[in-house]
Order: C-alpha cells, then sequence, then structure tokens
C-alpha cells in the first residue's frame, strides 16, 4: 500500500447521496471528472475487471463470440434504423473536421446489425451471437450516484441472430441462463423481473435487479419464483377477485360535505371506509380529457391508465378543465354522468353503496352502485400494487421491493433487421430477415449496486468473487516487517493481497481496511508480539481468530 495508487478519504464527498457513490469515493475506486463522468483508479478497475471476467467467462461458455465495436458511429446507420431522431437529446452527437455527423455509442444495434447484414448471407451462418465490453456514452437527463446512473459507462453489450423465432428463443435462453449464473457468482442476491419492452419494442423482454432500498425501481417478486416490475405485475387483492357481496343497494342521494375533498376527509366526515369510496381522477390527454376510478383505499397505476387509454401523455387536469367537464372543482368529481370517457379499476366496480363527488362544489353522493348509477367505457387492473397482494400463479402475498436495473434481456424481433436489410436465404431458398435479440449488463454499475447491497457504516463489504483484493494485511509496527514479507509472499501464492506497510498509526490502518472491504483482515500486530499469533477477521461476520503463521495459508477460507 506504500507504493500502490490508492487515495483513500476519512470525509464523505458532499455531493454523494447513497452509499456506493460515498464508499467508491472514499476508497479510492473512483474520481469524477465531470458531471456524470468517472474515472476507474486501479483499486476500482480491478473489481471492474473480475466482474468482466466472469462475465466473459459465461458468455463464451453460452457460445457467444467477443468482438469490439466503435464507439463512433456515423449518423447515416442511425438514419438507418431511424433512431437518429427518435434517440433524442440523450444521443451524444459530434462532427469530424469535414463536417460528417457522429454520435458515440449509447449501445449498438445499428452497428452490429450493419456487421452481421453484410457478412450473413445464409441461414447456414446462422444462428450467431456477438458481444463486446465498452465504454458507452448517455447524455442522461439527471447523471447521479456515481457510477450508477453516468453519461460516460462501461456496459457489456450482446447481440443474437437466428434464422427463426424458435432459434431466438434459445439463444435468449442462453443468455438469460447465462445471466443468472453471472450475477450468482458475482454474490449478488437479485430478482429477474418480466419487464416493459417500452419504445424498444419487441417481443419481450427481463430486468435483473439487484434488491437494495436505494434502488430506483420498484420490483414485485413472490416465493415462488415470479418476479416483474410493479406496473407491470399481476396480482389479486387480498380478497381475492373482485366480487359483488351481498349488500341491498340502497338509493342515491346527495349529501351535503362543506369544504371536504380527499378520501380522508370525507370517510370522517361521512363515518365510512376509504374502500367505500370511488376515487375520481381527472386528467388530460392528447385524446382529451379523461377520468380514472379507483377505489379510496388504492392507488391509480398512471402507466397503467396510460396504456388501457393509449394516450400518448397524461397529465392532472387543471381546476378549469375538471370544473368544465365535470362542472365541479377539484375534490368534488365523481362518475355519474360523466360526459368524458370513464376508465375504472375492475375492483371499483365491486363496492355497492359507494361514495364519491357529485360534480358539484360541496357536495357527494352517496349509495353509488354499478351499472345502476353510472357507466364506464373500459374497466380492467388500473391500481398500483401494494403491500397484501397476492401472487396470480401462486396465491402466496407478493413482496414489493427496491431494486438497480443491472441486465437486461431482449427478445428483438425483426425491429433492426427488417429497418436497415439484415436478410439472408433460409433452406427454402426464401429471403427472410433475422431474428435478432439484444442483451446488455452495466458492469460499472454491477459494481456500485453490489456496494449498495453490501455495506455497513465502517465500509464496504465485498462479496469474495469480485473483490479487488481477497486479504488486508495490516502490519501494525514497524519491526514485523520480515513476517509480514514473508506471509505476504506466502499468501500472495494462493490469494490477492493487500499489504498495509504504511507509516501509519493503528488506527488509520484498521479504519481503511474496514473501508476498503476485503474478504478477510489479517492483522499483525499485539497478539503476534505476544504469543506469536495472527489476527485473523472475517470483514462481514466481524468473527475473530487467533492462528499462527505456519500453513496460514491452508488454514484460511475465502
Ligand atoms: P435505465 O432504465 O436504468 O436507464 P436502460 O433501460 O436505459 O436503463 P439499457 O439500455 O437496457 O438500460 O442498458 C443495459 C444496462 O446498462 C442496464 O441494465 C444498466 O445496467 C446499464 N446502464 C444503463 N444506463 C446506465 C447509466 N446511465 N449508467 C450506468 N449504467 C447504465
Ligand atoms: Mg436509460
Amino acid at each position: 500500500m506504500s507504493e500502490y495508487f490508492l487515495p483513500t478519504l476519512k470525509e464523505d464527498p458532499r455531493e454523494a447521496e447513497i452509499p456506493s457513490h460515498k464508499l467508491m469515493i472514499r476508497s479510492g475506486m473512483i474520481r469524477k471528472l465531470a458531471s456524470g463522468v468517472y474515472e476507474f483508479l486501479p483499486l476500482g478497475w480491478r473489481t471492474v475487471r473480475k466482474i468482466e471476467e466472469i462475465i466473459r467467462e459465461e458468455l463464451d461458455a453460452a457460445g457467444a463470440q467477443e468482438i469490439v465495436m466503435s464507439a463512433m458511429q456515423p449518423r447515416s446507420l442511425w438514419e438507418e434504423s431511424g433512431r437518429w431522431d427518435l434517440y433524442g437529446p440523450e444521443l451524444m452527437r459530434l462532427k469530424d473536421r469535414g463536417g460528417r455527423e457522429f454520435c458515440l455509442g449509447p449501445t449498438h444495434e445499428e452497428v452490429v446489425t450493419k456487421i452481421v447484414s453484410e457478412n450473413v448471407r445464409s441461414y447456414k451462418q446462422l444462428p450467431v451471437t456477438l458481444y463486446q465490453f465498452q465504454m458507452k456514452f448517455r447524455d442522461e437527463i439527471r447523471p447521479r450516484f456515481g457510477v450508477m446512473r453516468a453519461r460516460e459507462f462501461y456496459m457489456k453489450d450482446s447481440y443474437s441472430f437466428d434464422a427463426d423465432l424458435e432459434g431466438c428463443r434459445s439463444s435468449y435462453d442462453l443468455h438469460f441462463k447465462a445471466y443468472k449464473r453471472i450475477f450468482e457468482r458475482c454474490g449478488l442476491e437479485f430478482a429477474v423481473v418480466e419487464a416493459d419492452t417500452g419504445n424498444i419494442g419487441g417481443e419481450f423482454s427481463h430486468e435483473f435487479m439487484v434488491l437494495a432500498s436505494t434502488g430506483e425501481e420498484e420490483v414485485a417478486v413472490c416465493s415462488c419464483g415470479y418476479g416483474a416490475s410493479s406496473s407491470m405485475a399481476g396480482f389479486k387483492g387480498p380478497e381475492g377477485e373482485p366480487g359483488f357481496p351481498e349488500e341491498e343497494e340502497k338509493p342515491l342521494q346527495e349529501v351535503h360535505t362543506p369544504g371536504v375533498t380527499t378520501v380522508q376527509e370525507v370517510s370522517g366526515f361521512l363515518s365510512e371506509k376509504p374502500r367505500k369510496f370511488i376515487k375520481t381522477l381527472i386528467f388530460d390527454s392528447d385524446k382529451g380529457p379523461v377520468a380514472a376510478l379507483v377505489r379510496g383505499d388504492h392507488e391509480l397505476c398512471q402507466d397503467k391508465l396510460l396504456s388501457a387509454s393509449g394516450a400518448k401523455w397524461l397529465n392532472l387536469a387543471e381546476p378549469e378543465t375538471v370544473k368544465a367537464v365535470t362542472g365541479g372543482p377539484p375534490g368534488f368529481s365523481g362518475p355519474c354522468g360523466a360526459k368524458i370517457p370513464v376508465f375504472a379499476d375492475e375492483e371499483v366496480l365491486a363496492v355497492q353503496n359507494a361514495v364519491s363527488g357529485a360534480g358539484k362544489k360541496d357536495y357527494h353522493l352517496i349509495n353509488i352502485n354499478f351499472p345502476r348509477d353510472y357507466t364506464v367505457s373500459w374497466k380492467g387492473r388500473l391500481r398500483k400494487l401494494q403491500q397484501g397482494d397476492l401472487c396470480l400463479k401462486c396465491g402466496g402475498e407478493l413482496k414489493i421491493m427496491r431494486g438497480i436495473e443491472v441486465g437486461h434481456t431482449f427478445l428483438l424481433g425483426t425491429k433492426y433487421s427488417s429497418a436497415m436489410g439484415a436478410r439472408f436465404v433460409d433452406k427454402d431458398g426464401r429471403e427472410k430477415d433475422m431474428i435478432m435479440g439484444c442483451y446488455g449488463i452495466g458492469v460499472t454499475r454491477v459494481a456500485a449496486a453490489t456496494i449498495e447491497q453490501n455495506h455497513d457504516s465502517d465500509g464496504i463489504i465485498w462479496p469474495a468473487a469480485i473483490a479487488p483484493f481477497e486479504i488486508s494485511l495490516i502490519q501494525l509496527s514497524g519491526d514485523t516487517e520480515d513476517i509480514c514479507r514473508s506471509l505476504y509472499e506466502k499468501l500472495s501464492e494462493k490469494y490477492e493481497v493487500l499489504w498495509d506497510d504504511r507509516d501509519e498509526s493503528p488506527g488509520v490502518k484498521f479504519k481503511d481496511a474496514q473501508l476498503l472491504g476485503l474478504p478477510v483482515q489479517i492483522i499483525v500486530g499485539k497478539s503476534y508480539m505476544k504469543d506469536g499469533k495472527l489476527e485473523v477477521v472475517c470483514r462481514r461476520s466481524g468473527k475473530k481468530e487467533y492462528l499462527s503463521p505456519e500453513g496460514i495459508e491452508e488454514k484460511i477460507s475465502i
């Protein structure tokens, strides 16, 4: 360590919000150059290379072949796929001296499709799966959390090309299984979730999520193995499928509710449970105003409303619009007599003698019943998943957790091959589009996500497989240099050892060892001076053992 370029810091950097960002900077793994742009120092790069090697081994074993594509990509190529305009401001664009336009690759579907389409002619050359490790460039709207959401980051991206859908499914499956092994080998706790294919299009997709409370995504996972992003997850309410409990339908009635608008307030005012309420939300959209209904104890999922309505965008309506379409101010809207399309969560329709706004100031309606008192244009799932909801597959309770997306697999279909003419001659002599899959892992994000999941108040706790080194050898006084040197040499035959031979106080050395978080610490200090024993500490459990130096390399396990 006296020679190693390892600048550690005692204090958290001011701009860092989450543990991994703070710890990667404090432990001397990374340094910031500009917003979302980071340098990897020796310690940090060692971990990145370990993750890279695990990925490489698993992908090679799955039959994928490594290449390196260029970061600079000509505009013309992106025009062929139609993404030069579509990708928007996230695409980093530049011009060469002759004024020709390029971008810095945020992803490589265009380039790889060109390579394959120019070099594959026949079904006999398929399938082929290519992958690479490379810095990617994305001008993220909000770069943050260090390398977790950076503007230049290291990604592994793969692309598969098959002659038919069945072949593509098996290429997908090979990658899917390799990804599982990769994240298992990294020592991560993760969930695989069904994901929205969004505007990338394609048949289906999965996201690999490292579970951590600071994750940006919300996911639903079940002990039966089912997982989905929370907006995509299928579920049923804790009472099971919505039905109509036998309750006598009472006559619709208007009640005076001066100044009370929220479900909470009206529920207190009328002494009715929130689950008796029909929450009516009015939205503006590119298709005009729409109303959405969910039960009073539920929350609307706006993504679901977006796909149900087929609108491109939705915003909660301004008070003037609410007044114009319902007759009353916000807080007094209800489904009865609605003049705009009404989208209802299916559970709301099962509520009998329900309460909702009357469409005029200071009035609500009670004893609303479907279909007697209102109609809807659409019914289905509109509400958010919430704690207590049940898995559709096994009936067990779904857990709602936060996750960090570290990997993504996509069955793309022919989106790029048809746009860019990646065709081949099939067995039957006919020309066909190749069927593609694409697969990404954020290598540098994996390092950060690992720390989010594995740290304590003292520092990082590395899983052994991707720790930058395996052992901290801590030399506490100058006169133990000889024994430390011989231990270093012996241990280095089997392990990766970082020897703290610096002229620093024991306090500084212990703190740094905790911060760096290597799996095992071997301390040559008091107990060695007293009775020749080394203090061997497990970073994760804190468990200590006193062992003699002879044959130490056989006695420890990492
Ligand atoms: P996100 O939803 O987090 O923006 P994405 O859907 O844009 O991710 P992909 O295009 O699927 O991501 O990229 C593949 C992988 O690259 C992601 O699973 C993630 O691990 C990583 N990644 C994406 N964007 C970034 C970024 N800005 N910084 C670091 N890693 C990233
Ligand atoms: Mg993104």
